[in-house]
């Protein structure tokens, strides 16, 4: 019988998630002696025993990780024998350096749902259950190593029954952080705005459920943020909730109660039900069916963003409740999630009538996660909640602590250390002080959890992007990376590919090199470097800013790019004649009149000729309004064509005015966009690569996708500007790889 010894090193998802209790029972299971225990680095394993028991050990360790383990990296050494006489875990061992990873949220798991309805165990209706397998991770850690005293549960003293489970290595619940039971954990309470207890615990969810069924708005305090939340089908009471947050057609996400549900709402592919069902539970755009939710939610648009009730608090609300229920993030528009109940009555005074807190701290703020699905990939627009912080390991020399600051709309940032890639959850778009201190607290927060502090900066070329402004203020070496090439970078990353590409990237803005603003882009480019073969034939974006709101002005600037010609003069009449004459100056002077490329930007115009639209109230908007006039049914396309370096395109307006009708403007400029990508990528040898924000037009990529299904895109990383972190580190490792 041959006895021997090996001790493992393992890095990943492995701490936090049942990895310890995992090892513990299989190392018996397989007669094994020997100990595991958590480090900074991840889990240390020392097994000793019949050579063919470890290889089972090894087989079954890999094909039955609990459900939220993923392990990147295991070494493996033989050890002189130690003749251990048992197997057992050893408590966490502290040291100077840290490079564990934090999980972010999760779902509640099925497990506890059953427990949670079964009326004979003891958390028969606890809203706060939760076990190794689910809840929350990120949001309550205040520092690493992820262990109670270290998160906001400190607080709460377990009762025996809870200990005993937590010290269990066979339970469900050993070392589950955030363990609790009704006798010992957090306590709910439900007030009006002035602080006035109303009630506590299930009272409280019933009573708020109740506000929520006589069309009051409420907030209730979720997993990482307030929740905004109303009735969905009160049209009375969305169409206040819009005026009072002067949100006049942004769509609300719908939360419902069980995919039954969502599937009586909407188009269900199998893709976007397991997405859906998912223990990230995302908020998933879905194509609407005929249903009796108010047209307010998503007005003019024809999908909706669904997730399912994730934490067992929604689910008891929805225990007292029939329909669905908007939920969507409480802010002030554009600031942060509020996080906690002096925040809330401050930023949320006169909005919300009445809500439901909680007495444990969220730490770490972070939003629902978005997405869609294309064939059965996903297409990432916001990555938070059940997604990042999220790490990637990387082959690299690279010694270096690096920092991405990433891009000013859509923020997120990404650390390299150690071989490593941290993304971070989305913190916003920086325009705000609220949001600008979120980027500053996210930015402490990973310093504290992995104990870094860069050697290198790495952001944006916009000089007046915050994160730009930040990272040059900070006396450390910077690199910029052009917004674009960024773009491309983070879908190279993905999808490890090193060589060269063709990259289109195309979004609403960003700085090109030449000082203009880009974002209709071609380039070849490998990792280190680019070419900008071919762009939109820049136009001048009358006013700057004011025209990105008013995009009437968007058209009217491409009008006046082109010969004159009697058929504009029904467009023109719309203008007061001294408005008018005060653009034609703009334009003929170029006087605060950037030039632009930005393909986001041709949507705004195409809108506003088909007369859906002439002012956007959020990003994005007129490209979900010409989305869903989208027919199928319509082959034709509009010219626009590559003259040497530039697409052409202003002179399709006419053609638009005469087509009159916006199914068909819209159709006929979808497919001519399918039709330059698909054009361009034939004229190259080279993988085809798209990123950028107008890539979430779905049926934009679909369509692409249809003529060339080889086509890459991103999927596990956020489309839009949520990856240029990840490019600008993509940038930096090239160079040592
Ligand atoms: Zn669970
Ligand atoms: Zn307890
Ligand atoms: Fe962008």
């Amino acid at each position: 019988m041959i006895i021997k010894h090996f001790k493992y090193s393992i890095e990943g998802i492995v701490q936090g998630v049942g990895f310890r209790p995992f090892v513990y029972t299989m190392a018996l299971k397989y007669s094994l002696k020997g100990f595991v225990l958590n480090d900074s680095t991840g889990v240390k394993i020392s097994i000793e025993g019949k050579i063919e028991d470890i290889e089972n050990f090894e087989k079954y360790l890999n094909a039955n990780l609990p459900p939220l383990a993923r392990i990147d990296k295991l070494k493996k050494v033989l050890s002189p024998l130690e003749n251990f006489n048992s197997f057992s875990i050893i408590k966490s061992i502290r040291s100077s350096s840290k490079y564990s990873l934090v999980s972010p949220d999760f779902a509640m798991c099925n497990d506890c749902l059953s427990e949670m309805r079964d009326k004979t165990n003891r958390r028969y209706n606890y809203f706060f259950t939760n076990c190794t397998n689910c809840g929350p991770r990120y949001s309550i850690i205040k520092t690493v190593p992820y262990d109670r005293p270290n998160t906001s549960m400190q607080a709460f003293i377990m009762c025996e029954e809870c200990q005993k489970e937590y010290d269990n290595p066979c339970d469900r619940r050993y070392h589950a952080q955030p363990i609790s039971c009704e006798k010992c954990g957090p306590t709910l309470s439900l007030k009006d705005m002035a602080g006035n207890l109303i009630a506590t615990n299930i009272d409280a969810i019933k009573g708020l459920a109740n506000f929520i069924k006589d069309g009051y708005i409420v907030a209730m305090k979720g997993m990482g943020g307030f929740h905004l939340i109303c009735d969905a089908s009160n049209s009375e009471t969305i169409k206040n909730l819009r005026d009072k947050k002067n949100r006049p057609s942004k769509p609300f996400a719908v939360m419902m109660k069980s995919i039954q549900d969502i599937e009586s709402t909407c188009k269900l592919s199998p893709s976007e039900k397991s997405r859906v069902i998912s223990n990230e539970r995302p908020i998933v755009l879905l194509k609407t069916k005929k249903n009796n939710l108010s047209p307010l939610i998503a007005p003019f648009i024809d999908r909706l963003g669904v997730f399912l009730a994730y934490t067992p608090l929604h689910v008891k609300l929805f225990d007292f409740l029939e329909n669905h229920i908007i939920a969507t993030s409480a802010n002030r528009a554009g600031e942060p999630i509020v996080t906690n109940e002096d925040d809330l009555r401050l930023k949320l005074n006169g909005i919300i009538d009445y809500y439901l807190d909680y007495n444990r701290e969220i730490v770490n703020s972070s939003d629902d996660s978005v997405l869609q699905v294309i064939g059965t990939k996903d297409l990432l627009m916001r990555s938070s909640r059940g997604i990042t912080p999220t790490n990637i390991r990387v082959k690299s020399n690279e010694k270096r602590k690096i920092l991405a600051v990433g891009a000013h709309q859509k923020n997120a940032i990404a650390i390299y250390m150690n071989n490593q890639v941290i993304l971070s959850p989305y913190i916003g778009d920086l325009d705000n002080i609220a949001t600008v201190e979120a980027f500053h607290k996210t930015l402490k927060t990973f310093k504290e959890f992995y104990d870094f502090e860069p050697d290198l900066i790495v952001c944006d070329k916009h000089p007046l992007y915050e994160s730009t402004k930040w990272a040059k203020s900070q006396n450390i070496p910077i690199v910029q990376v052009q917004h674009h090439y960024a773009h491309i970078l983070s879908c190279m990353f993905e999808h490890e590919i090193d060589e060269k590409v063709l990259g289109i990237a195309w979004d609403g803005t960003g700085y090109g090199d030449d000082g203009s603003i880009w974002g209709g882009e071609f380039f070849v480019c490998d990792r280190s470097e680019y070419e900008r073969v071919a762009y939109f034939e820049p136009f001048l974006l009358l006013g700057g800013d004011a025209s990105i709101k008013d995009i009437r002005r968007i058209a009217l600037s491409m009008i006046l790019d082109c010969e004159e010609d009697k058929i504009y003069n029904d467009f023109l009449a719309e203008f007061k004649t001294s408005e008018l004459n005060l653009l034609k100056q703009m334009h003929k002077k170029e006087l605060n009149s950037p030039k632009c490329s930005a393909v986001g930007r041709l949507f705004d115009m195409v809108a506003v000729i088909a007369r859906v639209c002439d002012k956007v109230s959020y990003d994005g908007e007129s490209g979900l309004i010409l989305e869903s006039l989208y027919d199928e049914g319509i082959e034709d396309s509009y010219d626009i064509y590559l003259d040497g370096h530039i697409v052409r395109y202003k002179h399709v307006i006419k053609e638009m005015i005469k087509d009159k009708e916006a199914r068909i403007i819209a159709s006929k400029f979808i497919n001519s966009l399918v039709n330059i990508v698909c054009n361009i990528s034939e004229k190259y040898s080279l993988k085809t690569l798209l990123s950028g924000g107008v890539f979430q037009n779905r049926t934009l990529l679909e369509n692409i996708l249809k003529r060339k299904d080889n086509i890459i895109f991103q999927n596990k990383l956020p489309i839009n500007d949520g990856s240029i972190a990840i490019g600008q580190l993509t940038n930096i490792l090239s160079h040592t790889n």
